[in-house]
C-alpha cells in the first residue's frame, strides 16, 4: 500500500506529488494521457514563481517579449515591484513545459508516475481508498520505496488526491456536486502562423490591452509568440461552437478575417482547443480521505491568469500539511485548514474573474464603457493599482494569521543566504533575526536558524516560517508543528 494517490499528473497533482515525495512520503501519481500535455501560454503569477523558487525551482520567462499581468485586460499595467518580491513579471511559459519540470522534480524526489492509467473507480472505506484503473504504462519507478501495484485487486493507499482537473473522474465517481454557474460561452485557442498580417496584428506585446480586439461580435486576443507563431484566443457572440466540436481552419479564417481584415492571411493551425465561461467551486475540499485540488476544485474563466496558479498554491499548502498527517506528527485539525485556507483563495479568484467578464464582455454598453474608464482612473492611483497587483499576482494573499514573507537576504553563521534557500528541504523555519529565547514547546519540529537582516522591516524579529513561505505566530508552533 502506498501513502498517498494522486489522479491526474497536471501542474497540481506533480507539485503535490513533489511536496509529499519531498517530506518522505510514499506517493503514486495516476495519469490518463500517456504524452505530454498541451503547449498551450500560461503566465506564471509572481507568487507562483516566488513559491517555486522556496523548492530551487526557477522558471525563467521563456517570452520576454510577453504580456504581463492585467485586469480584464485593462491598459494600465500592474506594477507587482510595490511587494517587495524578486519576481514582478508574470513570467510566461507553456503549460506542458511547467508540467515537464515538475514531473523532473517530482521523479528525482522519489514519487512514482503511471502514465496512460485511467482512475475509473474509486472505494473509500474507514482506512483508505483503492483506486481501479484502466491498464496502462508504468514508466517511472522510484529510487528504494517503489512497490509494485496490483491490478487485480486495485491500488490502495490511505488517502487519495484529486487534481484530475475540471471534468474530474473522482468527483463525478464520489458523486460530489460541483456547484456555481454553467457555461454560457464557448471560445477557441489556436496556435497559429500568419501567412500575411495586416497593420492590426499586433508586432508586440508589452500588455494585454494592446493584443485584444472586438469587432463585429467577435473578440479576440491575437499575442505574438517567441517561436514566430501567434496565440489567437477567440470567441463569438453569434457563432457558438460545440465544446467538444473540432477546430477547423475555416472558422479559424473566418475569425481571423472579421477582426484582422482580409489582408492577413491564415499559414496554418499547429494547436487548438476550446474552453468555456463555467464557474465552479467545491464546497468542501476534503471528503473524508478523498481531498480535492486544482481545477477538479475550483474553474472559472481563464482571465487574468489565474487557474494553473491557483492549483500550484493548493499543492504547496496541501503537500506539507498532508505529508505530516501521513506521518502522524500532525497537530489536530491541521489538515482541516487546507480547506479552510484554500477555499476562501479560491473564492476570491472566482469572483474577480466574474468582475473580470463585465469589462471583457463583446457586447458591453454604454453604461460599461463608463463604468470602465473610472475602474482605468482607479488603477491608476498607486494604491488601487497595487490592490489590482495583489488580487492578480497572488502577493496580496494572507491566511487568517498566516502572512506571506519576501525573500529575505540573510547572513548565517555559515555565510549569505537567502530565506526561499532555507525552505528547499520543505521543512518549517524558526528565524532568528535577533536575539530571542526559544519559544515554548520546540523540540526541534523545525529548523531553528540564526541570521541577520538588513531590511528594516525584519531586523531583530522572531518569524515562524511554514514550508509553504506563510509566517505565522511563533507563540503557535504547537499549532501548526506540534
Ligand atoms: C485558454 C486557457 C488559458 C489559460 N491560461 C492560464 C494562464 O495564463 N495562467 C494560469 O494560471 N492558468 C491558465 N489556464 C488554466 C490552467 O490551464 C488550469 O487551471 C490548470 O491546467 C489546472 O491544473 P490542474 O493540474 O489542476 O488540472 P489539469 O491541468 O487539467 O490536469 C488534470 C490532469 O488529470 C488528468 N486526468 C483527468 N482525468 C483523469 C483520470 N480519470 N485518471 C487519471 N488522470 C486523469 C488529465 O489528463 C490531466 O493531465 C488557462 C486555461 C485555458 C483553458
Amino acid at each position: 500500500m502506498t501513502d498517498v494517490l494522486i489522479a491526474g499528473a497536471g501542474p497540481t497533482g506533480l507539485l503535490l506529488a513533489a511536496e509529499l515525495a519531498l517530506a518522505g512520503v510514499r506517493v503514486t501519481v495516476l495519469e490518463r494521457r500517456s504524452g505530454p500535455g498541451l503547449p498551450r501560454p500560461v503566465g506564471l503569477q509572481p507568487r507562483t514563481a516566488e513559491l517555486l523558487e522556496l523548492r530551487g525551482l526557477n522558471p525563467a520567462d521563456q517570452q520576454v517579449d510577453g504580456p504581463s499581468g492585467h485586469f480584464a485586460g485593462l491598459p494600465v499595467a500592474l506594477d507587482h515591484s510595490v511587494w517587495q518580491t524578486r519576481h514582478p513579471r508574470v513570467l510566461n511559459r507553456t503549460q506542458d513545459d511547467v508540467e515537464a519540470m515538475l514531473a523532473t522534480h517530482a521523479l528525482a524526489l522519489g514519487a512514482v508516475i503511471e502514465r496512460g492509467h485511467e482512475v475509473t473507480a474509486v472505494d473509500v472505506d474507514a482506512d483508505g481508498v483503492t483506486i481501479h484503473r484502466s491498464p496502462g504504462v508504468r514508466v517511472a519507478e522510484p529510487p528504494a520505496r517503489g512497490e509494485a501495484p496490483n491490478d487485480t485487486d486495485g491500488l490502495r493507499a490511505r488517502w487519495l488526491v484529486a487534481c484530475d482537473g475540471a471534468h474530474s473522474t473522482v468527483r463525478r465517481l464520489l458523486g460530489v456536486p460541483f456547484p456555481g454557474r454553467t457555461e454560457t460561452s464557448v471560445a477557441t485557442l489556436a496556435h497559429i502562423r500568419l501567412a500575411a498580417a495586416s497593420a492590426l496584428v499586433p508586432a508586440r506585446a508589452a500588455h494585454f490591452s494592446q493584443v485584444t480586439r472586438q469587432v463585429g461580435g467577435y473578440w479576440s486576443m491575437l499575442t505574438p509568440l517567441g517561436d514566430g507563431g501567434h496565440r489567437f484566443v477567440f470567441g463569438s457572440t453569434t457563432r457558438q461552437p460545440g465544446r467538444d466540436a473540432p477546430v477547423s481552419d475555416t472558422e479559424v479564417t473566418e475569425a481571423l478575417t472579421a477582426l484582422y481584415g482580409a489582408e492577413t492571411q491564415l499559414g496554418e493551425v499547429y494547436g487548438a482547443s476550446r474552453f468555456n465561461d463555467a464557474t465552479r467551486q467545491l464546497e468542501q475540499y476534503r471528503h473524508g480521505r478523498v481531498l480535492f485540488a486544482g481545477d477538479a476544485a475550483h474553474i472559472h474563466p481563464p482571465l487574468g491568469g489565474q487557474g494553473l496558479n491557483l492549483g500550484v498554491q493548493d499543492a504547496m499548502n496541501l503537500g506539507w500539511k498532508l505529508a505530516a498527517t501521513v506521518r502522524g506528527t500532525a497537530p489536530s485539525g491541521l489538515l482541516d485548514t487546507y480547506h479552510a485556507e484554500r477555499h476562501p483563495a479560491a473564492e476570491r479568484v472566482l469572483r474577480h474573474t466574474a468582475a473580470q467578464r463585465v469589462f471583457t464582455a463583446p457586447d458591453r454598453g454604454e453604461n460599461v464603457e463608463a463604468l470602465r474608464e473610472i475602474v482605468i482612473d482607479l488603477m491608476r492611483l498607486p494604491d488601487a493599482n497595487r490592490y489590482f497587483s495583489g488580487l492578480l499576482s497572488g502577493l496580496g494573499l494572507e491566511y487568517p494569521g498566516a502572512r506571506r514573507v519576501p525573500d529575505l537576504d540573510l547572513t548565517t553563521a555559515a555565510g549569505r543566504t537567502r530565506l526561499s534557500a532555507l525552505l528547499h528541504g520543505g521543512r518549517g523555519v524558526l528565524l532568528d533575526l535577533g536575539d530571542h529565547s526559544t519559544p515554548v514547546g520546540f523540540t526541534g519540529q523545525v529548523d531553528h536558524v540564526r541570521a541577520a537582516t538588513a531590511d528594516p522591516g525584519y531586523r531583530g524579529r522572531l518569524l515562524l516560517v511554514r514550508p509553504d513561505g506563510y509566517a505565522v505566530d511563533p507563540a503557535e508552533l504547537g499549532r501548526w508543528f506540534g
